[in-house]
């Protein structure tokens, strides 16, 4: 069957087709369209076979890539999947918002020349392909543990680790503070890069499999972390980041300037069907108005193509740095233009205008300097090179840091990082206090969900074996 395979030599790369500018600029539908059978069999013969499969060992969660594009070159798609998910909890998540220019694509060894395999635009097609054929079924434990694991998060990296575990036969319940599953997933990422029904699908998946979902339930606020230690053999933390890193300068605290996320949370909410006193009132909507974002990495993406679907009557993005040095992946930078942003490389704010609310942003040029210790250049204002752009909306999309988990959880015996983050044993997942583990972003600071995914799934392992070894400790007293 290898004559199907190697065919990147005279077939090219075909990304899914993505819709008219006019028509997506219009809603907030995913932009690209699915495969159909013929192009999914033919992108994934395109495949080399390598026997060095980069694309794997760049691939965080080392998914058998070849086996599955093989598989489904061949049209045997119900392996593929099989194949698939057995590394990866959510593949067609993965599939659609993984930065797989800079992971599994960017490695591809048939990229020079040749352009890369089209890998996740196939690993999407399989895993919603077996949904509809009704071949993922709900997780069915061999036997069941009466140890119960909580965990703390419905985001990626809580879910993976909640599935891990639910397979393994132990009691799971997960704790979230907000009113539906997914995390980021849900109320972050806008529905043009993933629609809310993918999500809202493997949260119905999850509750099928025995995983319970205490919802609304902020722990260290109306619940106390220590009740949920009490409750559990093992508790795991999947928090995330969330506190947005601020702005400086005069004019920062103008009403009009707003963090990130309460604008995308707005915005998803809103998509979801949700009433939003603060969208209606235009404090978190961008019809009409003069839109201004600051930074450079995903969120700002999501915020810039946010704020062109709501009618904004221009959107600016400014980020201190060049193209080539941004955080975000670069096919959503290049979304963004096609769909009309205007990009300010190597522009910082400086100050924000207005009196009782903010109408401009004072900008000055940067340009990059020398390399520093972490081999980053730096970036120097030019003197002299002040300019305004007019804002009556300016979002702040600058990174997230922890919170103070500590504090929080009114547990001063965490431990922490330098940066804040949960210190754990990088092996075992461990926290400093015994029966807590952690993973994800609140482990990571702010990553990608592949990675949550991986850390999840890895530290269930380590919990399924404390939980083991806490069974022998008690049968040989
Ligand atoms: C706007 C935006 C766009 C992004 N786009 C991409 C992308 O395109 N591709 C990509 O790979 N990554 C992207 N990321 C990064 C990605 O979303 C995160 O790395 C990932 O979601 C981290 O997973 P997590 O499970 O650790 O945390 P989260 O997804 O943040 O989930 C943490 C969960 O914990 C809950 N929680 C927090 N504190 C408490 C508490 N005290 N009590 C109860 N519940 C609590 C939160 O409500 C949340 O549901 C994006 C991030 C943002 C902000
Ligand atoms: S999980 Fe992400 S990095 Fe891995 S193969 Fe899929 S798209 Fe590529």
């Amino acid at each position: 069957m290898t004559e199907r395979m190697l065919q990147f030599t005279h077939l090219p790369q075909k990304t899914p087709d993505k819709r008219p500018v006019v028509e997506r600029r219009a809603d907030f539908d995913e932009i690209y369209a699915r495969f159909n059978v013929q192009a999914a069999k033919a992108q994934a013969s395109r495949c080399s076979q390598c026997g060095i499969p980069f694309c794997s060992i760049h691939c965080p969660l080392s998914n058998n890539i070849p086996d599955w594009l093989k598989l489904t070159a061949e049209g045997r798609l119900e392996e593929a999947y099989e194949i698939s998910s057995a590394t990866n909890t959510f593949p067609e998540i993965c599939g659609r918002i993984c930065p797989q220019d800079r992971l599994c694509e960017g490695n591809c060894v048939i990229e020079k020349g040749f352009e890369s395999v089209t890998i996740g635009a196939v690993e999407r097609y399989i895993t919603d392909t077996a949904f509809e054929q009704g071949w993922v079924k709900p997780i069915a434990p061999m036997t069941e543990l009466p140890y119960s694991v909580g965990i703390i998060g419905a985001g990626p990296a809580g879910l993976a680790a909640a599935e891990a575990l639910r397979q393994l036969g132990y009691q799971v319940t997960v704790y979230d503070r907000h009113d539906r599953v997914g995390g980021l997933l849900i109320y972050g990422i806008p529905g043009f890069k993933l629609e809310k029904d993918i999500v809202l699908r493997r949260w119905k998946w999850l509750e099928d499999g025995g995983i319970k979902f205490v919802l609304n339930a902020d722990i260290g606020g109306a619940l106390p972390f220590e009740t949920l230690r009490a409750q559990h053999d093992a508790v795991l933390i999947a928090t995330g980041v969330y506190k947005p890193r601020e702005i400086a300068g005069p004019g920062s605290g103008l009403p009009g300037i707003v963090p990130a996320l309460d604008y995308l949370i707005t915005s998803n909410r809103k998509g979801l069907g949700d009433a939003v006193p603060d969208f209606d009132s235009g404090l978190l909507n961008a019809k009409g108005k003069r839109v201004v974002v600051i930074g450079g990495g995903d969120t700002a993406m999501d915020c810039v193509r946010t704020a062109v679907r709501q009618e904004a009557q221009s959107v600016t993005c400014l980020y201190r740095r060049d193209r080539q040095n941004m955080p975000g992946s670069l096919r959503e930078v290049s979304n963004a233009e096609d769909e009309g942003v205007v990009f300010q490389w190597l522009a910082a704010p400086e100050a924000f205008l207005g009196d009782d609310k903010v109408t401009a942003v004072r900008a000055v040029r940067m340009h990059l300097g020398l390399p520093d210790q972490s081999g980053r250049q730096s970036v120097d204002p030019i003197a002299g090179s002040s300019f305004t752009v007019e804002a009556d909306l300016v979002i702040k999309a600058l990174g997230f840091d922890p919170e103070d988990m500590p504090t929080a959880f009114n547990e001063p015996n965490l431990a922490l990082t330098g940066w804040g983050t949960l210190k754990v044993n990088p092996q075992t997942f461990l926290t400093s206090l015994p029966g807590v583990f952690a993973a994800g972003d609140i482990v990571r600071g702010a990553s990608l969900v592949v990675w949550a995914i991986r850390d999840g799934r890895d530290a269930a392992v380590q919990i399924g074996d404390y939980l083991q070894l806490q069974t022998l400790a008690a049968a040989a007293e």
